[in-house]
């Protein structure tokens, strides 16, 4: 096991999606949330070559400035014909506009470039946990699917209707975010990627209140 996580927590994020999801996640832990956002942290650069790197430079960095445990989620989709592209990248592939209907649609101009036929792709996502004496946890979750033209749905955010997983015939825009999250605690398993890393947190640093 972990170390237990209670109390007050950053979220590290600037990203409304990503917030949201967390802050669901977090909801039966009776930790309290607060994000880098509403405490106008500065975002740091996403130096890293991995997503572990990159979710620990947010997670540490708000540890830093707050003095209090934080945890970040850095994530993308990566398309196996596109060599894992977007990837590190997803983020930026959409742009300052952070238009994810025009990151969809590169996806889909780069595969027709290339005459893919393969459309599979996975989501990661890499969890870190900073606490202010310097210990850290990591926590990585994947989904895996196939990619849809045209996207389909409007629940969820960024590449969300383009990407369906094997598990459902509907793309994570068609779910309700408890559908996408798809926790079953009492056989630890979930569908997306985050929650499928979170669980895994919970089991390490998170107790239900009695
Ligand atoms: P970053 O982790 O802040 O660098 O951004 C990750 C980017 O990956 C997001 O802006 C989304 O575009 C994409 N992404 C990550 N997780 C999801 C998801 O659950 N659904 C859709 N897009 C996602």
């Amino acid at each position: 096991m972990g170390r237990l996580l209670t109390g007050r927590v950053v979220i590290a994020t600037h990203n409304a999606g990503k917030l949201r999801e967390m802050r669901e996640l977090l909801a039966p832990f009776g930790v309290e949330a607060v994000s880098a956002g509403e405490l106008n942290l500065p975002e740091p650069d996403e130096t890293g070559t991995m997503f572990s790197e990159n979710a620990a430079i947010k997670a540490r960095a708000a540890t830093k400035a707050t003095g209090l445990p934080a945890f970040a989620d850095d994530s993308g989709l990566c398309v196996d014909a596109l060599d894992g592209a977007p990837g590190l990248f997803s983020a930026r592939w959409s742009g300052g506009s952070k238009d994810f209907s025009g990151a969809m649609a590169r996806i889909e101009r780069e595969l027709a470039t290339r005459g893919a036929t393969n459309r599979r792709s996975h989501f990661v996502s890499a969890l870190v946990l900073t606490w202010p004496d310097g210990h850290e946890e990591l926590f990585e979750g994947r989904v895996f699917g196939e990619l849809v033209w045209p996207p389909r749905g409007d629940k969820g955010f960024g590449y969300d209707p383009m990407f369906r997983p094997d598990e459902s015939p509907l793309t994570f825009g068609e779910l309700s975010s408890e559908e996408k999250h798809g926790i079953d605690w009492t056989k630890r398993e979930a569908l997306s990627h985050r929650a499928r890393a979170f669980l895994a947190l919970a089991a390490a640093c998170l107790r239900r209140p009695e």
